[in-house]
């Protein structure tokens, strides 16, 4: 597919209330982290762009409450079937200004497209409940009602399912939303609205504001006592202020933190099928993923085999421009990404760990690091406490069960975990013992449109997808009337 010509079918303005609007706040550029170049100037809101986007969203809300669900569901099928159509642009955008490989953007078309599929056939599922209280003098009506206008931040390492595992619900449920992508990748949020917009969404149903002052748009909106959800994914400190900007109107939240996901090798695990989860947890998407294991707690008695191999599939990866042939890893989405995995790993060597593989940043343009194994990672290593957000795998050893629950909850997250195993008692064990959100019991990826998607501890607040998804944009109405037969 033609580069240019697909970049410049993409918008390159504000969305608001079915509106392509210029920004207050001028231009900025959108880059190609593979080469460093420019490829795409758009609109850049001011804070009164912010707000005249949530008046938008604002003024269609009842009217899109009042739309039937099956309506609803429908446009959502047809956004689904549209994007099926459109998935190779959509891959291709995102490998350009993300810079995953482009199978991996392609399989994220898959993933976000289905939270379009499951929340249309969600819609029509909102179901509430009528009883008899227990004293028999009155029933109980239990219904469920749009939470009302969302505003929604989204993080740059998953441009497409960050955007539909908020969106699809939201919509679902009756909601109205503004959206701001991030910086660095808001191309593809631009071009997924068109795509609603094609597939029949009312105008100001779905806004889009770009911005580089994050903080300055937000806020206003987030302050306003118009809004009724936050819904935020990204790190934990951002996280954590926004929550604190949410409590001042008591603002509902969902909120999709950091993770430092422990992904733990028994001594009776099947050591090729726990290698091929480590290549999928650890370097898909360029390890840039919330749920990338940070953390290889490994059986002594089987960690320098495990070593080993993963040594030699590393050895088989390919770095390049996401969009080359056969190309396994991208470049880490900016110098900042480059210098921490850097950063982390000198810490590790300083304090006792070997560099198996990799270890250093490529030269040139783009901005590359190396796929890199680390063995013998001491306690008090940092890369043992940050996300390491980049391509290094770091082993470290346990000698028994305790050892290893004790390793994997050693941390203020709790996102995912991995466990490999082929005790089935034990496996159970692990599921009650670890202090996490998701898990995966001999297997390296958990994520599904059909699953609760969230963590426990700082790793977050809420769950996306499955059939809880939706009710984070549903708030329950519990109404009293006497017994009719007047008891
Ligand atoms: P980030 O720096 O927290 O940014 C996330 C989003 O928040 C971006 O849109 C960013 O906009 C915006 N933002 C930053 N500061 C803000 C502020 N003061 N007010 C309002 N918005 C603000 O995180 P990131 O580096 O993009 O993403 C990586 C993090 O996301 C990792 O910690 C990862 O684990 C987490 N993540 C979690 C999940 C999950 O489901 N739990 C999924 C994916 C990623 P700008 O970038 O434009 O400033």
């Amino acid at each position: 597919m033609d580069e240019k010509a697909l970049l410049e079918r993409v918008p390159d303005r504000l969305y608001i209330g079915g509106e392509w609007t210029t920004g207050s706040a001028g231009t900025f550029p959108v880059f190609d982290p593979a080469t460093g170049n420019r490829i795409k100037e758009i609109a850049d809101a001011s804070p009164e762009d912010g707000i005249r986007a949530l008046d938008a969203a604002v003024a269609a809300a009842d009217a899109w409450a009042a739309t039937p669900a099956r309506t609803r569901g429908e446009i959502m099928r047809r956004a689904f079937d549209l994007l099926q159509e459109r998935r190779d642009e959509f891959a291709l955008l995102m490998t350009l200004e993300m810079g995953k490989p482009l199978a991996e953007a392609n399989g994220e078309v898959t993933y976000g497209g289905e939270f379009l599929r499951w929340f249309s056939e969600e819609a029509v599922r909102i179901t509430g409940r009528y009883g008899e209280n227990p004293e028999g003098t009155g029933r109980m009506i239990v219904s469920q009602h749009p939470v009302g206008p969302c505003f929604f931040i989204t993080p740059w390492n998953f441009p497409l399912a960050m955007a539909t595992r908020k969106i699809a619900p939201a919509l679902a449920a009756g909601c109205t939303v503004v959206i701001k992508p991030a910086e660095l990748t808001p191309l593809t949020t631009l071009y997924f609205a068109q795509l609603l917009t094609d597939a029949g969404l009312p105008a100001g149903v779905l806004n889009v504001v770009t911005t580089t002052s994050s903080g300055t748009v937000s806020a206003p909106i987030i302050a306003d006592s118009r809004l009724r959800k936050l819904s935020f994914t990204g790190s934990t400190a951002v996280g954590k202020k926004l929550l604190q900007q949410a409590s001042e109107n008591v603002l509902r939240t969902s909120m999709e933190l950091g993770g430092n996901a422990p992904f733990v090798v028994f001594d009776d695990a099947d050591l090729d099928k726990a290698v091929e989860g480590a290549m999928l947890a650890k370097f898909r998407n360029i390890g840039e993923a919330c749920t990338a294991a940070n953390r290889f707690i490994v059986h002594e008695d089987v960690a320098d085999e495990f070593a080993r191999r993963v040594t030699e599939r590393v050895g088989g990866l390919k770095i390049g421009r996401g969009t080359e042939d056969g190309v396994t890893i991208g470049p880490l989405i900016n110098e900042g990404a480059v210098d921490k995995a850097a950063s982390l790993l000198q810490d590790a060597v300083t304090r006792g760990a070997s560099v198996l593989t990799g270890g250093s940043r490529l030269e040139g343009s783009g901005t590359f690091f190396e796929p890199t194994v680390v063995t013998d990672v001491r306690p008090g290593s940092e890369i043992l406490r940050e996300e390491i957000f980049g391509p290094v795998l770091s082993i470290i050893r346990f000698s028994d069960e305790d050892e290893a629950v004790r390793l994997a909850n050693d941390t203020e997250y709790g996102l995912v975990s991995y466990v490999f195993t082929k005790d089935l008692a034990r496996g159970q064990r692990m599921i009650e013992r670890l202090e996490t959100g998701m898990m995966g019991l001999n297997v390296g990826v958990v994520s599904n449109a059909a699953a609760p998607f969230g963590g426990v501890k700082q790793s977050g607040l809420g769950r996306e997808g499955g059939f809880e998804g939706i009710h984070e944009y549903l708030n329950t109405k519990y109404t009293l009337t006497p017994n009719p037969f007047g008891v």
